[in-house]
């Protein structure tokens, strides 16, 4: 397969590089590309560049909803190449990395679309008074490795609508498809409104630190989100963070599983798990425990795991080294704690990071794999009695990203979601993401939200404008 253009983009240019590091396949283990290693001076040029462009950029909504309507025009023309490197850097499916570029082109369209009026909160003998939104100015976006482009998309719609400019900095694990979008959008978006920088983790940092971004939308993991927020503190950068989950799925006793098995499969399994709002434990009536052990253990037992260029396959490797010696870890812990997989518990006998996808019986709250994130294809089932106690048991953690609650009576289950310490709670679905909605966590989930006005809103800056009468 020909591979795209992985160079930097700053300026609306590819720019050389001197150093590079390499990009591993995880279905091989196998380095399979370069990716340039952005140094000092290049990062200043990049924040240089959306510092000029901005002045530009912010004056004309109309051009920017016309351009970002042709930047999701690209991106469906790149759709099959792009979808290529990203199952390549990350392993996941390819007809699923196509669902996720045209995931990532219908964020630009929603945005190129949203209007947001200004509000006229009073209007008498005395005042006119209108709240407006302005933008911000430079922005810097980091994104983590297990949806590069449909996250970046999420910043980079609302950013760039706003009236920012932006340095993007996709995860060192999968930087290729962020760096070849970047690519593809040099002749849509004027130059310097988006720069797109590679590098190891010590670049994150650098942007953070870095005077000129006035904004920091950041995704990835808790620890490093607690680094992003004392980084910004200092300047008073805005922050966006959008951290872990360990969110749980409380199946009520009235659930029917074989209608939502399928459903729990793909919302705790789909990219092998690994997905900040993905189910990471289950809390099952004590009533329907064993059916619902039975068929979830058929339906993972079935998951057909493998490289994802294959046909058929559903799940592809874990994506990187370390994240595959975690998992690892956690599983083995909690057998050797007196867990029992009813399926799974291993990894595969194989190149690359296969696991064995996994329902875990007997591992209980207070164990690290019921208790911490573990963002793999490894799935606890808990049984409980008492829907209060299973209320205080979601809630006693300092993850609050999503939950969901299942069962037929939907006011019931809507009631004992509404219980639930979270940004989103779902009711017989999990998951549920969509550019119109708010995406955010609370507690150490995450520091605001992103999606729809609210997403919008944070890439602004709130101005009242008052005229006395
Ligand atoms: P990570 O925190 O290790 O890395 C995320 C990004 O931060 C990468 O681009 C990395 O290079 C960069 N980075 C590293 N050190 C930095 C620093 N000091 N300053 C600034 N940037 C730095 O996370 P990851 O392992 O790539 O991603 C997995 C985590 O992301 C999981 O916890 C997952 O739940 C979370 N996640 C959250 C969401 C959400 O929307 N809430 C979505 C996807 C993933």
């Amino acid at each position: 397969m020909e591979l795209p253009d992985f160079s930097m983009t700053i300026d609306g240019k590819s720019v050389a590089h001197i150093d590079d590091f390499d990009v591993i396949n995880p279905s091989t283990g196998e380095a399979f590309a370069q990716a340039p290693d952005c140094d000092a001076d290049q990062l200043d040029a990049a924040f240089d560049a959306a510092a000029r462009a901005y002045g530009d950029w912010r004056t004309d909504l109309a051009l920017r909803r016309e351009t970002l309507n042709a930047a999701a025009d690209a991106i469906v023309a790149n759709a099959e190449s792009l979808a290529q490197v990203l199952t390549l850097e990350q392993g996941r499916p390819v007809n699923q990395s196509v669902i996720e570029l045209h995931a990532s082109a219908a964020w630009f369209r929603y945005f190129a679309a949203l209007d947001l009026p200004a509000e006229v909160i009073q209007d008498d003998a005395t005042t006119y008074a209108e709240v407006t939104r302005k933008p911000i100015g430079v922005v810097a976006a980091i994104t983590p490795w297990n949806f590069p482009l449909l996250l970046a998309s999420w910043k980079l719609a609302p950013a760039l609508l706003a009236g920012n400019t932006v340095v993007l900095k996709p995860s060192p694990y999968t930087p290729l498809a962020t760096l070849a979008l970047g690519a593809a959008l040099r002749g849509v978006l004027p130059p310097g409104v988006l720069n797109v920088v590679s590098g190891r983790d010590p670049l994150g940092a650098s942007m953070t630190e870095h005077p000129v971004p006035r904004k920091i939308s950041f995704t990835g993991s808790i620890a490093t989100g607690k680094r992003v927020a004392a980084a910004a503190a200092g300047d008073l950068k805005r922050v966006t963070l959008e951290l872990g989950g360990n969110d749980p799925a409380i199946l009520l006793d009235d659930i029917d599983p074989a209608a939502i098995t399928e459903k729990l499969f793909q919302s705790a399994f789909g990219n092998n798990g690994q997905i900040c709002s993905a189910i990471k434990r289950v809390y099952v009536h004590e009533s329907r425990y064993d059916e619902v052990v039975e068929a979830l253990t058929e339906r993972v037992r079935a998951a057909v795991v493998g490289d994802g260029f294959l046909d058929g396959v559903e799940l592809g490797p874990i994506q990187n080294a370390p994240q595959y010696e975690r998992v690892s870890q956690l599983v083995a812990s909690a057998i050797s704690d007196g867990a029992t997989a009813t399926t799974g518990g291993r990894p595969m006998d194989r190149p690359g990071y296969f696991f064995e996808p996994t329902v875990l019986v007997g591992a209980a709250d207070g164990t690290a794999i019921v208790d911490e994130e573990q963002f793999g294809p490894a799935l606890p089932l808990i049984p409980f009695s008492r829907v209060e106690d299973v209320v205080a048991q979601a809630n006693a953690t300092n993850f609050g990203l999503g939950a969901s609650v299942w069962g037929a009576d939907t006011d019931r289950a809507t009631s004992v979601a509404t219980q639930l310490d979270s940004g989103s709670v779902w009711v017989n679905t999990h998951m549920a993401v969509a550019p119109n909605l708010p995406f955010g966590g609370a507690k150490w989930s995450g520091i605001g939200v992103e999606n729809g006005p609210w997403g919008y809103a944070a890439f602004t800056e709130l101005q009242l404008v008052l005229r006395a009468r």
